[in-house]
């Protein structure tokens, strides 16, 4: 089910932050744009945005507050400081001082609206607040790149990744794009499954060491959940050569998913990120680049 547009969706996503999904990301995407097709490129890494820096910064087309959040908000002249709403908030988020004024820990409200309702004299109201924003900008490759950024302290995330795929579908059907490219959440919560729902196709990043594999284990049982046809890449592989085999065994022989490649330790790497290019375009001969370009060619032909 792709949210607004008939494009295709593929997602990069890792159980584990900090595997390589952006890199990769990133360098899928040029791919694509340099084969010729038209691909709107999504980052769904609502929390930790990096997909614009790794493609070089393009230039802001728009951008877009996203209020989704409800939250409490106190009136303290009105307050006779009862203490009912303390009593009530079963998420622990109204504190109050023997005598005083309660006080709303904000990250904790959860908007639902008790507190209004045993409130005695209306002192308690719900606003909407500031979830985060969604930004369009259009890359030096030629294709636009929509950015989910969630404010500071919201949790609110799956909601802002499904508005940021939203809004990079309808960019689609505005542009003609048939393909949607979608630098996914990581970890297996909200985000993630917001994330992977949807999807043509799931590229699962992963690297040879005992917290990547558990963490690989919890996202493809999210994949497993939506049915959606995916591979697995071993990015960093020589981090442990012992630890790469034994992983590789357990991804083959007990989750059965295929691995479509692996990508070396590569310096060149780290420059092409200082560099703001991704590193198909900044060394195309570094090992990694040419790991990189055979998966890419293989996730082309699973689409
Ligand atoms: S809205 Fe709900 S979560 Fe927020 S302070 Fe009131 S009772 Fe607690
Ligand atoms: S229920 Fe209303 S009046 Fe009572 S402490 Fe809370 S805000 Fe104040």
């Amino acid at each position: 089910m792709n949210i607004a547009s008939r494009s295709k969706e593929i997602v990069v996503a890792s159980g584990k932050g900090g595997v390589g999904k952006t890199t990769f990301t990133a360098s899928l995407s040029v791919f694509l744009a340099n084969k010729g097709k038209r691909i709107v490129a999504v980052d769904a890494d609502v929390d930790a945005p990096n997909l614009s820096i790794a493609l070089g910064k393009g230039k802001e087309k728009s951008s877009q507050e996203i209020k989704i959040s409800h939250k409490a908000v106190l009136d303290n002249e009105k307050c006779v400081k009862c203490g009912k709403c303390v009593e009530t908030c079963r998420y622990g988020a109204i504190f109050q001082s023997e005598g005083e004024v309660p006080v709303i820990m904000e990250m904790l409200c959860e908007g639902c609206g008790a507190c209004t309702l045993v409130c005695p004299v209306e002192a308690i109201r719900i606003e909407e607040k500031l979830t985060g924003e969604l930004v369009i900008e259009e890359t030096k490759y030629g294709f636009p790149l929509v950015t989910g950024r969630l404010e500071l302290g919201e949790h609110n995330s799956g909601h802002l990744v499904t508005s940021a795929k939203k809004i990079g579908h309808v960019k689609a059907e505005e542009t003609g794009a048939e393909l949607v490219v979608i630098d996914g959440a990581p970890g297996i919560g909200c985000p993630v499954i917001a994330s992977i729902s949807g999807a043509s196709y799931v590229v699962a990043v992963t690297e040879p060491t005992p917290a990547a594999k558990r963490d690989l284990e919890r996202l493809i049982r999210v994949i497993k959940h939506f049915n959606v046809p995916a591979g697995v890449i071993v990015n960093k592989a020589e981090l442990s050569t012992a630890y790469k085999d034994k992983l590789e065994k357990w991804i083959n022989e007990e989750i059965q998913m295929p691995i479509i490649g692996e990508i070396p330790l590569d310096y060149e790497v780290l420059r092409a990120l200082t560099h703001m290019t991704p590193i198909i375009e900044f060394n195309p001969s570094s090992k990694a680049a040419k790991a990189i370009l055979e998966i890419c060619e293989k996730v082309a032909e699973n689409i």
